[in-house]
């Protein structure tokens, strides 16, 4: 069963009440969550429940070894993730006999968040775990909660491999909400080729949160990357500083940080009257604000009040923050999406949401913690200079006036597959039998399994008989080789690590590197030995690595034609991809301030690509009207890339693309887009599935944009390798109302 409902709207009860009857029973419950704060957090509500007989653990990585065994032998609730149950718990089915003998409900919460690469892993960990329990003869009921998605039942079913009934009808009551959407405005500075620069939807952001704490407002700020969590909570706090120290220089007769009354703080801090428009609408206003709630001797610290929160921090530093945030002694905290993950923060009166969140799922999850205890609520969606979110504010019936997408997962990707099928041997052998369960494709993998030496086929089935453990084949939230150890020259000290695909264009040499509120810089990148070194130093740029793609076409699964002179693709195809250069960019302003080059190698990638063409003669005839046809394509890819998500649940960085005038394999003028991940994830089917409403939505993004000649909210790519050179914004809508016609 999946329960696809709003936020808050009373999923937990939905499988608590069916589990709490399972566990008097003397059965046993598998609760899953993407994410270790939200099992952290669950567990917490549920001993409050003080449900007879229960006997709750989390057994995640933060659990000590030595309660491990305890939780094991003892716990009738275990709550975990995905990554436990594929390297710790599966593999080592006979010391969890017991409890998997009396399971009764698996419990997969945020089941929207298994989508892409990692969902697919998912769905295929999930399959391991149902075959597994078939072993100890029980078949328990998967309860699946989730955010409102398009098709809940058949992404269900797709996630689990089994049928699946969907609970819809959302009947909770929900408080008002307004709903903004801002886009930032365009400022004097200049980016690449004169570009016209938007103010950074971080600095929106972080002002906004200012404001909006400064009003005493509980505020939440998402924003989409770990760096801009801890830009935006830092740039508040020195807006706020700022304003203190303002208030202190000239102060008023009496004191105002001194004052009891609530909301005092407010007046103090911003003697000019408001300048940026969400502070002026908070729903607070005109009430009594509760901000104050906060130990007393916080209160005149406004500045302390603000603080950034992500997945990468410890255990501790993640339950002080949510705790804090609880109790009211925090006011603004700017954060990842690792907290849009239904951890029950309540009281909070503001949600900003800075940039697409990837899915509007996400968007409605995010904006659904607002308001949660009745009162009315605010949400702003500040739009980042990027094509997609151009759209949206332009398009406010794309937000509002749509139903959400569905997950894309691709189980029976191969290269998600192969790992999972010899996980899947080595815990209990694999039988003909066992085949229907990983979908039709696993023959044909299981002989190349065979062939590449991990499994033997015998007369009984396929067996794994290698020493090591099968499920370090699958990295299951990444992708490739072994994580990239950032450690810090001067101390030694190992701060995090970084994905090995994505360290190129993360800790390559000379990036800005921000962890836990501090800035490093990256001395030395050593992919040798997979260690990136970096020292602390905090200057006043981010940096963006640009990469270079040659693409080939190594198979046409299918295509359309559009016309005489026009196509639309998708097939398989080979990338070769590096990392070039690095950007500087102001990071107040957005302004470019240089560009370093580096020397990193080639990464090769099999994937599959949707691609669009245009015959050479068609292309002749837009060159003769004086389109600059290369610098078209090039503007056409980067807003398509841009807009993809909007159709695929797809981050932009999940993807890629490459234009060319010219292709060598198609013969014509060509404009690429491929998954970023080996064997494909998906995003590409579903671009060539929905390719005119993608084309004509790129269309529009790009006709929005009030810049003249392009910039990063439409056609500029911060990642491209090119340098954004050539570009024609005039030629890009060209090309594409020539592509939608037909080629004519
Ligand atoms: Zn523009
Ligand atoms: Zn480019």
């Amino acid at each position: 069963m999946i329960i696809a409902t709003g936020t808050a709207s009373g999923k937990s009860l939905g499988y608590l009440l069916p589990c709490a009857e399972a566990l008097g029973e003397g059965g046993t419950v598998l609760y899953l969550s993407p994410a270790k704060a939200l099992a952290a957090d669950q567990l917490r509500s549920l001993t409050a429940l003080g449900l007879p007989g229960l006997r709750a653990a989390t057994y995640d990585g933060d659990t000590p070894q030595a309660e491990r065994a305890w939780v094991r032998a003892n716990a009738n609730y275990v709550l975990t993730n995905p990554d436990m149950l594929h390297h710790a718990v599966l593999g080592r089915h006979a010391a969890w006999s017991g409890f998997l003998r009396r399971l009764r409900y698996v419990v997969v919460d945020e089941a929207h968040r298994y989508r892409g690469v990692f969902g697919s892993h998912v769905a295929q960990i999930l399959r391991r775990l149902r075959r597994v329990c078939a072993r100890y003869r029980r078949d328990p009921v998967f309860i699946l909660a989730s955010a409102t998605t398009g098709t809940p039942e058949e992404s269900a079913c797709r996630l689990i491999g089994a049928p699946v009934a969907a609970v819809t009808e959302d009947a909770s009551p929900r408080p008002a909400l307004s709903f903004a959407l801002v886009e930032p405005e365009l400022t004097d500075d200049t980016g690449e080729h004169g570009a016209p620069v938007r103010r950074t939807a971080t600095a929106e952001a972080a002002a906004v949160l200012a404001d909006l704490v400064g009003e005493g407002v509980r505020t939440l700020a998402f924003v989409r990357s770990r760096q801009a969590s801890e830009v935006v909570a830092l740039t508040a706090q020195r807006i706020l500083r700022e304003r203190d120290a303002r208030a202190r220089s000239a102060p008023p007769p009496d004191d105002p940080w001194l004052l009891p009354e609530p909301g005092a703080e407010a007046a103090a801090a911003e003697p000019d009257p408001p300048t940026e428009g969400a502070a002026a609408a908070s729903p607070t206003e005109g009430t009594a604000p509760d901000g104050t709630a906060g130990s007393a001797e916080l209160r005149g610290r406004l500045a302390e009040r603000v603080a950034a929160y992500r997945a990468g921090y410890l255990a501790t530093d993640r339950r002080g923050l949510e705790e804090s945030l609880r109790t009211g002694d925090l006011l603004g905290l700017a954060t990842t999406n690792a907290l849009e993950l239904g951890v029950d923060i309540t009281g909070l009166d503001a949600v900003l949401i800075t940039g697409w969140p990837g899915t509007l799922a996400s968007l409605w999850q995010q904006a659904g913690r607002a308001g949660r205890t009745g009162r009315d609520a605010l949400a702003v969606f500040i739009a980042r200079d990027d094509p997609l979110d151009t759209y949206l504010v332009h398009h406010p019936e794309a937000v509002f006036g749509r139903p959400v997408e569905a997950t894309v997962i691709d189980p029976a990707n191969p290269y998600v597959l192969g790992p999972h099928l010899c996980a899947a041997a080595a815990e209990i052998p694999l039988t003909e039998d066992d085949l229907p369960l990983f979908g039709p494709g696993a023959e044909r993998v299981l002989a190349d399994l065979v062939d590449r030496g991990l499994l033997r086929r015998r007369p009984r089935g396929w067996f794994w008989t290698r020493r090591d453990r099968p499920s370090a084949l699958a990295d299951i939230r990444g992708a490739g080789g072994p994580p990239v150890q950032i450690v810090e020259s001067a101390s030694g000290q190992l701060l995090g690590t970084v994905d090995e695909a994505a360290a190129h264009g993360t800790v390559h040499e000379g990036a800005v590197y921000l962890h836990q509120g501090l800035t490093y810089v990256v001395e030395e990148l050593d992919l040798e030995n997979g260690v990136a070194l970096v020292r602390g130093e905090a200057p006043d740029y981010s940096t963006w690595a640009r990469d270079t793609t040659e693409i080939e076409v190594l198979r046409t699964e299918r295509d359309e034609a559009w016309g005489p002179d026009a196509a639309v693709h998708f097939g398989e195809v080979e990338v070769t991809r590096q990392v070039v250069s690095y950007l500087k960019r102001d990071i107040r302003t957005g302004a470019v301030l240089g560009e370093q080059v580096l020397d990193l190698p080639e990464r090769r990638l099999n994937s599959r690509a949707v691609w669009w063409t245009l015959s050479p003669e068609a292309a002749d005839r837009l060159r003769k009207a004086d389109v600059d046809v290369r610098g078209a394509a090039h503007a056409a890819e980067h807003a398509a890339i841009g807009l993809l998500p909007l159709f695929a649940t797809c981050d932009r960085w999940d993807i890629g693309g490459v234009s060319t005038a010219l292709h060598a394999d198609t013969g014509c003028l060509t404009v690429f887009v491929y998954d970023g991940h080996e064997g494909g994830a998906g995003f590409a089917e579903r671009g060539y599935a929905a390719a005119r409403d993608w084309l004509t939505a790129t269309r529009q993004a790009i006709a929005d944009c009030e810049c003249a000649d392009g910039c990063p909210s439409c056609i500029q790519s911060p990642k491209c390798g090119s340098g954004n050179d050539p570009l024609s914004k005039a030629g890009a809508l060209r090309l594409i109302d020539t592509l939608l016609a037909g080629g004519v």
